[in-house]
């Protein structure tokens, strides 16, 4: 009760506007978030190390012992932060990992609006404007600023909290969290952990769901690769390498894996009936059903969303041929690019790719190793506490478990073992996503929203309390 009482006294002062003061605690996190979106941090032309040196500084200044602050990478510019928040001795939990990569898309001032720097944090109608205000630096600073307040107030949590600010997740050689799990595993081991990839939907100004990514399809990459021995194109043969792969890609475009749903997925649907008022809420239920009517499969599955979310799907995106204008090709290849269903094996989709094209002299090899990852499983610690902060902060709008169609840095602590859910309690226009794009913005009340909402997700996870 004494929760809940709190936070509406707290949420009620969470939506200042520009001019009203800011509680102490969201002036930090204006403060942190201004500090990192102003350190240039893009993958190729900055440098995620003063980044996470200046969230390091400010750790040890707030008293973090010196060994539970840890800065490192393989690269000089590539630099991660660890920090460790010491639970209750004895704690038996297994600890909470909090997760937000510091490095962002490139940004060229030139392509922004005039008045806006992609570097500069600027506060203007209702928004915070600049290069990773969206993806991912809002979580970054939440999550610096929520465990400094929680150190300010003394709360001693059962188990220990443990952030990490990743580098290299929007590209690079550097992946942060691949290097730490290889590393560092003992600093970023949790029982489970907190990211981006999900996040509140909004239309209109009205929130339609909160959304938790528990699930990632994989991606893989097939080259597909016709030869021929060639010759002068005035005599033409009838096998031609061009030929050859222009049928394999066809036969692929007519391919259909089987639909398949699973833990997450059927949630998703079974949610989604809920705020679908259209003749989509009866498939939606339908499909959501251990074993789904092919009629409703084959009607969902026009929808390319849809019918990403039911099946792994397989697409030509490159392709190169020939040598020149005058001669019989003696290549042609192609990209053909997978994104895989979870406990799918890739090795069976190149299989199933190799019968739909039926041509041996078109060879398919896949261009990287498949980072296969399991759907993180959703357990009612984890769901009942993102429910109830979710329908305390904001009524009536469904917590939606989803999988992406694309792939974030939780595949790879899934692979290790550790569940990543994808949660923030931000807020966006589903139909506005400027993430990677120009005029990146974050509503600065969808901002301090998303900072109570991961203040109380975190304190209730880690049962946190004050000690005096
Ligand atoms: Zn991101």
């Amino acid at each position: 009760m004494f929760r809940i009482a709190a936070l509406l006294v707290i949420a009620s002062l969470a939506a200042p506007s520009a001019q009203q003061s800011l509680a102490p605690h969201q002036q930090l996190a204006r403060d942190v978030y201004k500090e990192l979106i102003e350190i240039n941090t893009a993958v190729t032309t900055g440098n995620t190390t003063p980044a996470a040196e200046a969230m390091a500084k400010r750790f040890r200044a707030a008293g973090f012992p010196a060994d539970d602050v840890f800065v490192g990478g393989p690269h000089p510019n590539k630099g991660n932060l660890v920090v460790r928040y010491r639970g209750r001795p004895g704690a038996t939990r297994r600890p909470l990992l909090l997760l937000a990569h510091i490095d962002v898309v490139e940004a060229k001032k030139e392509d922004w609006s005039a008045g806006l720097d992609p570097f500069v944090l600027t506060e203007k109608d209702g928004f915070f404007y600049g290069r990773g205000t969206v993806d991912d630096k809002a979580m970054a600073s939440i999550f610096v600023a929520n465990l400094l307040r929680m150190k300010s107030q003394n709360l001693v949590p059962d188990r220990d909290l443990i952030l990490a600010l990743t580098a290299d997740e929007e590209g690079g050689d550097h992946n942060g969290v691949q290097w730490l799990l290889a590393n560092h595993r003992a600093r970023v081991d949790a029982e489970y952990g907190l990211n981006e990839g999900g996040g509140g939907q909004a239309r209109a100004g009205k929130k339609i769901a909160n959304r938790v990514q528990a699930s990632e399809k994989m991606y893989v990459d097939f080259t597909l690769e016709a030869t021929n021995k060639g010759g002068h194109s005035s005599q033409p043969q009838p096998e031609n390498a061009l030929y050859d792969l222009a049928d394999a890609l066809t036969r692929i475009g007519k391919f259909t894996f089987p639909a398949k749903t699973n833990e997450v997925t059927r949630a998703y649907f079974e949610k989604m009936a809920g705020i679908e008022t259209s003749a989509l809420a009866a498939d939606f239920k339908a499909v959501a059903q251990p074993t789904p009517n092919a009629d409703v499969v084959a009607r969902l599955s026009a929808t390319p969303l849809y019918n990403a979310i039911l099946r792994t799907t397989c697409v030509a995106t490159m392709a190169s041929a020939g040598h020149a204008p005058n001669a019989l090709p003696q290549r042609a290849t192609a990209n053909v690019n997978c994104r895989i269903l979870p406990g799918e094996d890739p090795h069976a989709v190149q299989q199933a790719l190799a019968k739909a094209v039926n041509n041996p002299r078109v060879s398919i090899t896949p261009v990287d190793a498949a980072k296969p990852s399991p759907p993180s499983p959703l357990t009612p610690e984890v769901m009942t506490a993102i429910t109830r902060v979710t329908e305390e902060m904001f009524p009536g709008v469904p917590v939606i478990p989803f999988m992406s169609t694309g792939a974030t840095d939780g595949l790879y602590f899934r692979q290790a073992g550790i569940p990543i859910y994808g949660v923030s309690g931000l807020f966006g226009d589903m139909d506005d996503n400027r993430a990677h794009g120009r005029d990146e913005r974050m509503g600065v009340k969808e901002f301090f929203d998303g900072q109570e909402f991961l203040w109380w997700l975190v304190n209730g996870l880690s049962g946190a309390r004050a000690t005096r």
